[in-house]
Order: structure tokens, then C-alpha cells, then sequence
């Protein structure tokens, strides 16, 4: 009988065990940064292209751009080219 409750301790080891280090696999996955398809890395806005501003068309007054808030920094990583 010790027998028994050696294997069923085992595979209740086992049932618990596997999936916490599947879900740890997984959420090691999630944190890693990959690089911003938005900027390609840069970090730069891609509307003003890291400017901050933006010509108006037609005019030679420089508006402030909308994407990046007059930052510069692309709104998608927030200037650091991964996410
Ligand atoms: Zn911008
Ligand atoms: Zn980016």
C-alpha cells in the first residue's frame, strides 16, 4: 500500500507542478521587449519624425504634433524603441 500512495504523491506532484511551470514559460514570454513595429526601434514619432512638430501644409508655421504631443518620442513605446 506505501507503494501506492508513493505514485499517487508523485503524480499529484506532477498535476500541480506542470502547469505552474507551463504559466512561468509563458509569462517569461510576455515580459521579454520586443522591438516597436511603430518606430522599427528608433523611438522616434513617426508622424514628425522625432521632431516634435509638424509643418503645416502651405504655410511655413510649425504646429505642434498630435501623435507624440509635442514630444517627439513615438506614442506607441513612449521613445524607448521596445515594448
Ligand atoms: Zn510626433
Ligand atoms: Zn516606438
Amino acid at each position: 500500500m506505501k507503494k501506492f500512495f508513493a505514485a499517487l504523491l508523485v503524480l499529484v506532484t506532477l498535476v500541480i507542478a506542470v502547469p505552474g511551470l507551463v504559466n512561468a514559460s509563458n509569462w517569461t514570454k510576455e515580459q521579454e521587449p520586443t522591438t516597436c513595429w511603430i518606430c522599427g526601434g528608433s523611438g522616434s514619432c513617426s508622424s514628425c519624425g522625432g521632431k516634435g512638430y509638424v509643418e503645416e501644409y502651405g504655410s511655413d508655421e510649425e504646429a505642434k504634433c498630435e501623435d507624440c504631443n509635442g514630444t517627439g518620442n513615438c506614442s506607441n513605446c513612449g521613445g524607448n524603441g521596445e515594448v
